[in-house]
């Protein structure tokens, strides 16, 4: 018998109110019952992306949404900003060079955060640009950017901007209209607290009209189907009707919990995390941490076994590095249902790990760290 702790950057595990959702029985998804489950999640979703336009929700993973970010405002051929500091952006890449858009890179060393400036420069140098695509949280790196800067100036011309939140939204403060993002991505397996298999997306007038001359072949994911069935409270095909009636609980508990709250809560997480890696000796990863996953680096050698040996050995699961980073970070999450206690778990056991594999640290120390963080929201 092993008991597991979801430390990552999603999955992220789930509050057993929503997890009895999914446990229920099959609901019919043309019965008036489940338009009404979705017209409240529809509502629901509104406010934790903060717009007032229509979010429509998909049945795939986030990558998904952001497909449907490229294929329903492109046309093969048509020029695009993709502003990526780390493995998601660069999917922005993959996606829109494999429908046959010309991607020019405003991209950035991962770990470092996009610049805003250089954004500016090559829209100016490009007036043909169709939209811009870039990244809020940074999971594979664990930095945040500034979304609200670059929205001021993508918003000043024709293209539109286009942002990959699927890791921080509800974890961190994103207001989709106050900052002028025209389409924003999501997905259900992070800060929402649910099982993967919803993405979400939410498109601007301005973005709706580049779907009209998009010509990229699409069917599955034409999301002209959703906004038509939208209005009926209905999806154009089976929708995973289990994980939109946990949606609305999960948005329920949000909603509930207010999502300035909810934002407050990770960023005192964070400051643990970032305390408890100090103390280690582990120096932190990024220029601008992001307040959903904590990273840190770590000996090339042992980088990968920390990861394996937290997992085996005590069911915790965190995340290692991706592409180049392989090996040489480890990223604890603090997003969706983790809460202090699990950050404490966390970092205890991962005391025990570096002392079994040989670094000289000083055990309980992380812990103390984070707790003294912690402390700090006494009344
Ligand atoms: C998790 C994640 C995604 C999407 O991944 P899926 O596995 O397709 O759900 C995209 N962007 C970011 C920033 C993420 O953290």
């Amino acid at each position: 018998m092993k008991k597991h702790y979801l430390l990552t950057p999603g999955p992220t595990p789930i509050p057993p109110e929503v997890a009895l959702k999914e446990a229920l029985p099959i609901l019919h998804h043309r019965t008036s019952e489940f338009a009404a489950i979705y017209k409240d999640v529809a509502e629901g979703l509104k406010y934790v992306f903060q717009t007032e336009n229509e979010v429509y929700t998909v049945a795939s993973s986030g990558t998904g949404a952001m497909e449907i970010a490229v294929t329903n405002l492109l046309s093969s051929g048509d020029e695009v900003i993709v502003a990526s500091c780390g493995n998601f952006g660069d999917r922005w890449i993959k996606i829109a060079e494999g429908y046959g858009a010309k991607v020019i890179s405003v991209s950035v060393e991962w770990g470092k955060v996009v610049k805003p400036a250089e954004i500016e420069k090559a829209l100016k140098a490009n007036p043909n640009i169709k939209a811009v695509y870039t990244t809020f949280t940074e999971t594979s790196t664990g930095v945040v950017n500034d979304i609200k800067a670059i929205g001021e100036i993508v918003s000043k011309t024709n293209a539109v901007l286009v942002v990959d939140t699927v890791s921080g939204l509800a974890g961190q403060e994103f207001r989709t209209d106050d900052w002028k993002v025209d389409v924003v991505v999501s997905g259900s397996q992070k800060g929402f607290m649910l099982a993967p298999g919803l993405a979400f997306i939410t498109l601007s007038d301005k973005a709706w009209k580049l779907t009209e001359s998009s010509k990229i072949p699409k069917f599955y994911f034409d999301i002209k189907k959703y906004k038509k069935s939208y209005g009926s409270n209905k999806t154009p095909f089976t929708p995973p009707v289990t994980l939109i009636v946990a949606l609305q609980e999960s948005l329920r508990l949000i909603k509930e919990k207010g999502l300035e709250n909810m934002w407050n809560d990770y960023k005192l997480l964070a400051k643990a995390a970032r305390a408890g890696m100090k103390a280690l000796g582990l120096k932190l990863f990024g220029e601008v941490p992001c307040n959903v996953v904590t990273s840190a680096c770590v000996p090339a050698e042992i980088g990968d076994k920390i990861v394996k040996t937290l997992r085996e050995k005590y069911g915790v699961s965190i995340a290692g590095g991706q592409g180049d980073l392989k090996g040489k970070i480890i990223r604890f999450a603090h997003m969706g249902y983790i809460g202090k206690a699990d950050l404490l778990v966390g970092f205890a056991c991962l005391e025990m790990v570096l002392t079994e594999l040989g670094v000289n640290i000083e055990k309980g120390k992380a812990v103390a760290a984070a707790e003294e963080e912690l402390l700090l929201e006494r009344p």
